[in-house]
């Protein structure tokens, strides 16, 4: 028998490494956005075509590298920035695992040009299966071009996997975002396809956050500033009024790095209680920095989660940061601020570590909300003057209507139902009159019984039949608007949108590109009101990302879903006679009327033997 066991060979080895580090065109935008901004660029130019599929290239001004280190740079494990495994706990760079060109020059096909002030000439060179194919002297300003050519041109399996350029270019926006929040005092642009989708100028947080997230957060944000000795927290958090269906712009960022914490998300949502509807999400832009010998960065390859330390100090650190953030502004006038007994008896709260320290600590304003029981900024908790904004949030379409318009037309659809085949429930009896109770459920009759509709839900249903049957069979006819409405969006969601285009025409909406992030709405469904074109695209993309982590709906499926929850009428709405009368109609004429899309129960069914057994007869 002969031994069987082998040495991979380097570029192979590199290869199965890579997959750790670059995954797809984003990981690659990331790794490169990073070292630029550790070699102390002030301006930072990103290229992509083809979604990153083609090319992906990162232009900086920064420090340049040597002949030598230009070639060692793409040595696995070769960093500037640790010497040794204690430095692991001190890292204040975005890299530090010497893996990123490695793996980058691995799976594509790289060219690197890039000059130091000192030297005269810069040094290009070109790599392919992690070999360097050719170096030369070149002219060259100071800094830095990574240019990452035909991405898995080597591992074509890895190179099917990739998605649409739709996605793969979210993935991208994703990154660049993550780290130009980071970093707004440094210049960045973004261009795709020789199209300029960013051009950020350098300046505070406040004009990057608007730059990036839209102008409408402008007068929207609140100011989140403690220092501690513990750490820091400063950033934003938009208004009550800014909370949206979708996690869509939450950034937490540690030590400037970004990344996700399920735990400090719960933390910042606590500061909102009461403030947002439940199903709803607070904005916000926070960055916290402490001690790194405090947290691990080293758990995640790509470092998006971490370890804290003491991860429960953070929380009540973050959580009362925001609250107090909120009260200052009086955003929050029903706030209380008693804090969690458990969070409030750590060491580290109650007994600050040193006596020097404690008197730092105890003038900060944090401690005290975390030490005084009387603050003075404790407020009436009857007042509640902001709750109203999330309700108008919550029920855009109630809100919008006017007052002349028949509310039976928000009913009636120019599709017409589908037939039933046979009825799986006692058919409710309609010429008695329906009733309906707190604005929201409906008593119908039934032949055996009674049954109690909810007309948000089983509206729901209605419009999912229908708009389903649109979506597969005949396209629903676009009502032509007489005023066509621009919509200019984030490049983020302009690059969602586009991708809905087409589903978008099946379901009655008559929306084209119009220039960069821009569109023009040409025509929406019937059902919707002249003036609600704009809100009504905008919440179909807000919802339409709730359901993107979704992965077993087809695109046309989310969208189908997220049209019939946008238009059904709400619960708290008045209805009359004859809309109740063609709702129940409606809904017992779909193929399952009795649950919605998502699953819930669209009515309840008394029958009369459990009703006589109830009153014991
Ligand atoms: P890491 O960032 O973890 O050190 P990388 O593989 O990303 O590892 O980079 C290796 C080294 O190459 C860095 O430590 C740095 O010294 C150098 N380097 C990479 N990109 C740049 C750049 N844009 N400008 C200057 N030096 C760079
Ligand atoms: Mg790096």
């Amino acid at each position: 028998m002969t031994d069987i066991i082998q040495l991979l060979p380097d570029n192979i080895a590199n290869q199965i490494a890579a997959g750790e580090v670059i995954q797809r065109p984003a990981s690659a935008v990331k790794e490169l956005l990073e070292n630029a901004v550790d070699a102390g660029a002030t301006e930072i130019k990103l290229i992509v075509t083809d979604a990153g599929k083609n090319l992906v290239q990162v232009i900086d001004n920064g420090n340049g590298m040597s002949e030598t280190d230009a070639r060692m740079a793409f040595e696995r494990h070769a960093t500037s920035k640790i010497r040794n495994i204690d430095d692991l706990f001190r890292i204040k760079t975005m890299g530090f695992r010497g893996e990123a060109l490695a793996s980058i020059a691995a799976v594509a096909q790289v060219e690197l040009k890039t000059k130091r002030a000192e030297d005269e000439l810069g040094c290009s060179i070109e790599i392919e299966n992690s070999e360097v194919i050719k170096q030369e002297p070149c002219a060259f300003p100071v800094g830095t071009s990574i240019s990452m050519k035909n991405l898995f041109f080597n591992v074509p399996a890895r190179r099917n996997f990739l998605k649409s350029n739709a996605a793969e270019m979210r993935h991208i926006i994703d990154e660049f975002i993550h780290v130009v929040m980071a970093f707004p005092q440094i210049f960045f642009s973004f261009t795709s396809n020789g199209q300029e989708v960013f051009h950020l100028e350098s300046g505070n947080l406040k004009q990057r956050i608007t730059q990036v997230l839209g102008n409408n957060y402008n007068a929207k944000l609140v100011s989140v500033k403690e220092d501690t000795d513990y750490m820091n927290i400063y950033g934003f958090v938009g208004k009550p009024e800014t909370a949206k269906k979708t996690r869509g712009d939450q950034y937490l960022f540690v030590n400037s790095r970004f990344i996700k914490s399920a735990y400090l998300n719960h933390a910042v949502m606590g500061a909102f209680d009461q403030m947002i509807a439940k199903d709803s999400f607070p904005s916000y832009v926070l960055f916290i920095d402490l001690d790194p010998s405090q947290i691990d960065i080293n758990v995640h390859p790509t470092k998006q989660e971490i370890k804290f330390e003491d991860e429960k100090i953070v929380y009540a650190f973050v959580q009362a940061a925001v609250k107090h953030a909120l009260a200052q502004f009086s955003v929050a006038p029903s706030l209380d601020f008693t804090l969690n007994a458990e969070i409030q008896g750590l060491e580290s709260i109650s007994k600050p570590f040193t006596t020097d320290k404690q008197q730092a600590i105890s003038s900060s304003s944090i401690f005290k909300t975390f030490t005084q029981k009387h603050q003075a900024h404790a407020i009436d908790p009857t007042e509640k003057s902001e709750l109203k904004h999330w309700k108008e949030f919550f029920n855009p379409a109630a809100n919008a209507e006017s007052p002349s318009t028949d509310p039976a037309s928000r009913i009636s659809h120019p599709v017409s139902p589908i037939p039933h085949p046979e009825p799986r429930i006692s058919h409710p009896e309609s010429r008695i009159p329906l009733a309906q109770l707190h604005n929201t459920y409906i008593i119908v009759s039934s032949s055996n019984g009674f049954i109690l509709v909810h007309q948000q839900l089983a509206h729901e249903r209605i419009l999912y039949e229908q708009y389903s049957a649109a979506a597969h069979g005949k396209p629903m006819p676009a009502q032509k608007s007489l005023f066509p409405v621009t919509l200019e969006l984030a490049p983020a969601d302009a690059a969602l949108l586009e991708d809905m285009l087409p589903d978008l025409l099946t379901i009655g909406y008559l929306v084209e590109p119009f220039g960069s992030n821009t569109f023009v709405i040409q025509g929406t469904p019937a059902d919707i009101l002249q003036g609600d074109e704009k809100k009504s695209v905008e919440l179909l993309i807000e919802q339409f990302k709730h359901f993107n982590s979704d992965m077993k709906f087809s695109k046309r499926e989310k969208l189908v879903r997220c049209m019939s929850r946008q238009l059904a009428i709400k619960s708290g709405r008045q209805l009359a006679q004859k809309e109740m009368q063609v709702l129940v109609d409606e809904l017992f004429q779909c193929n399952t009327p009795n649950i919605t899309p998502t699953g819930n129960p669209t009515y309840l069914e008394f029958k009369e033997d459990s009703l006589d057994r109830m009153f014991g007869r």
